[in-house]
């Protein structure tokens, strides 16, 4: 089952800053990967993929915050005896990442994956077995993602180039690919993860110039949230700046749909996603008249969840604000303890500093009226929306 967003259209697609790189296309069970489908987003679960009902608990949690694919660990017996059950009631398509054990590939294939990743580097003896897997992934129509890894780098590559360079990455993956290759198989994407994102932003570009298959972009080892949301967005931002990249995950230390979060919020900074709601807020200096920090975040609050993308700039004074106000679907100049509330460029009304919050509520609600979309506020009348019906 594909995920659409289904977000109504409220503007023009934002321009893109490059054509996409032409790749082949691939079928990650409903979700098509390279040629021209959208950039994805996917992240992982880090629940044990043995305790199906926790794993399909966060997956659905991933589901609710925009994740298109899901991948899971299977480390042992106990976890691939699992996936059918998984790839089975999952709402979007399950890929089992392998390591070491060739067994569980043939086990995610028979279980009803939607594709496989496996780390050559890390799967003994992994050449050998090719033949095999390309028989049985080609069987079942279940592609496979060669995802060469920095810190796993085949033992042969890195006594050639001394360590993890971005041509040992690019020689690795091409390497297995040819094997596959050499058995018919081009069912394939390719990763080539480093933690370095100049490393992976150069392995990216030469893979790119030397095959089409479609790209799982990954900054591997990326960090704790700060951290790795800055260099996921560099690396991603480079890369997609230029069309490359088909699909992405955006590691982090930390909980999984933030990786969703962030990945779906580079794509829309990038025009490769349509805007959800966008808060266009001043940083504030010595000219505000008003709180900046906590009115956009309260803005924010109360607009978390909105089906309508939306553009909502809330401005500290009367200097840029009337200018950003007028060019977001709806937004707030402040000054004087008063907001100027605008909506489609036009001053709708002026309002006492503490009614701004709830007038943009009310008017983004009036906006989502007209456009079809029903909303509800939260049980205690508070910030914060829910959806009730969306066309
Ligand atoms: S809009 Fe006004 S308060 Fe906000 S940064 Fe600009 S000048 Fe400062």
């Amino acid at each position: 089952m594909s995920v659409e967003l289904g977000l109504p259209k409220i503007r023009p697609q934002a321009p893109q800053l490059a054509p996409r790189r032409k790749s082949r296309q691939i079928m990650v069970g409903s979700v098509p990967v390279g040629g021209d489908a959208p950039v994805s987003v996917q992240s992982m679960t880090t629940t044990l993929t043995s305790d199906v009902n926790s794993t399909l608990q966060q997956i659905a949690e991933l589901t609710a915050a925009g994740c298109q694919i899901v991948r899971v660990a299977c480390p042992s017996q106990d976890d691939a005896d699992a996936l059918p059950q998984i790839a089975r009631k999952s709402p979007i398509p399950v890929i089992a990442d392998i390591h070491f054990q060739p067994k569980y590939v043939f086990a995610a294939i028979d279980a009803g994956c939607a594709a496989v990743r496996v780390n050559p580097g890390n799967i003994k003896k992994f050449d050998d077995k090719i033949g095999e897997i390309a028989k049985a992934a080609a069987g079942a129509g279940v592609p496979i993602r060669i995802g060469v890894n920095a810190g796993s780098l085949d033992k042969r590559l890195l006594e050639k180039y001394g360590k993890a360079t971005p041509e040992a990455l690019v020689e690795s993956a091409l390497w297995e690919c040819s094997l596959f290759e050499e058995h018919g198989f081009q069912d394939i994407k390719i990763s080539v993860k480093h933690n370095d994102p100049v490393v992976m932003i150069e392995a990216y570009r030469q893979l790119a110039a030397r095959c089409d298959y479609p790209l799982h972009l990954g900054v591997t080892e990326a960090g704790p949230a700060f951290q790795g949301t800055i260099k996921s967005a560099v690396a991603f931002g480079a890369l997609l700046s230029q069309g490359i990249g088909d699909t992405i995950r955006v590691s982090l230390s930390a909980p999984p749909v933030e990786e969703i979060k962030v990945g779906s919020q580079i794509l829309e900074s990038l025009g490769l996603r349509e805007r959800g709601l966008e808060i266009v807020s001043c940083p504030s200096c010595g000219r505000a008249q008003v709180d900046v920090y906590t009115l956009a975040e309260r803005v924010t609050a109360g607009l978390q969840g909105f089906p309508v993308p939306l553009r909502v700039a809330v401005m500290g004074c009367v200097v840029n604000g009337p200018g950003e106000a007028r060019e977001a679907d709806l937004g707030v100049a402040s000054g004087n303890g008063k907001g100027q509330i605008f909506v489609k460029g036009e001053v709708i009304k002026t309002v006492p500093e503490d009614q701004i919050v709830e007038t943009l509520i009310e008017e983004a609600l009036r906006i989502a009226e007209e456009m079809g979309v029903e909303v509800d506020l939260d049980d205690d009348g508070g910030p914060g929306v829910q959806v009730v019906t969306a066309p």
